[in-house]
């Protein structure tokens, strides 16, 4: 079983490319933004916790994100592999999902990374915003979330190449240009 991290900047294109490697594969796909959003939206006291700090553009305590993690992967059940999908964001939350899969014998198989400049996230961002629904899509929040992410998740990815699994790619031009890239990795992995 593949356990794949799918890892950039918000607009980086993560949630896309997870959908058509799920497409592909038939792996499960774990969206730690989704499940929040799901939270929200079902006004449960982890929903509303969360909110306060994803409409300002912050992350969630990583000790509260690990657990709802292993929450969410053992919900799972089998499969052919899983789709790490905005976790993790911290260096904490990375040594918590190598710890949890180990416990659970398997381990992060690779780590795929979307490279995409500055401007063209700030540009696919507005423009996700006017359809999107999503409160942290305003210029505003994402100014803040990309700020977030150049302090406090960038930083793995240097971790990820010390752990050996780490594999950049560049994350514009065609859709499936960059999906036969990523699964290039994947299926050498
Ligand atoms: P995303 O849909 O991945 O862009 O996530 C939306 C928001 O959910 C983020 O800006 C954070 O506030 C929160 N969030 C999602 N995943 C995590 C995580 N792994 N750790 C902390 N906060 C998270």
């Amino acid at each position: 079983m593949k356990n794949i991290v799918i890892f950039g900047a918000p607009g980086s294109g993560k949630g896309t490319q997870s959908d058509l490697l799920v497409a592909k594969y038939g792996f499960k796909h774990i969206s730690t933004g989704d499940v929040l959003r799901a939270e929200i939206k079902n006004e449960t006291e982890l929903g509303k916790t969360a909110k306060g700090f994803i409409d300002n553009g912050q992350l969630i305590p990583d000790s509260l994100m690990i657990d709802i993690l292993a929450a969410t992967y053992d919900a799972l059940g089998a499969c052919e592999g899983v789709i790490f999908d905005g976790f993790p964001r911290t260096i904490p939350q990375a040594e918590a999902l190598k710890a949890m899969l180990a416990e659970r014998g398997t381990a992060v198989s690779t780590m795929l990374e979307l490279d995409v400049p500055d401007d063209m996230l700030i540009e696919r961002l507005i423009n996700r915003g006017k359809t999107s629904g999503r409160a942290d899509d305003n210029e505003e929040t994402i100014k803040k979330r990309l700020k977030v992410y150049k302090d406090q998740t960038a930083p793995l990815a240097e971790w990820y190449e010390k752990e050996g699994l780490r594999h950049a790619i560049q994350g514009f031009g065609s859709l499936e240009e960059i999906n036969a890239k990523l699964c290039a990795v994947i299926d050498a992995c």
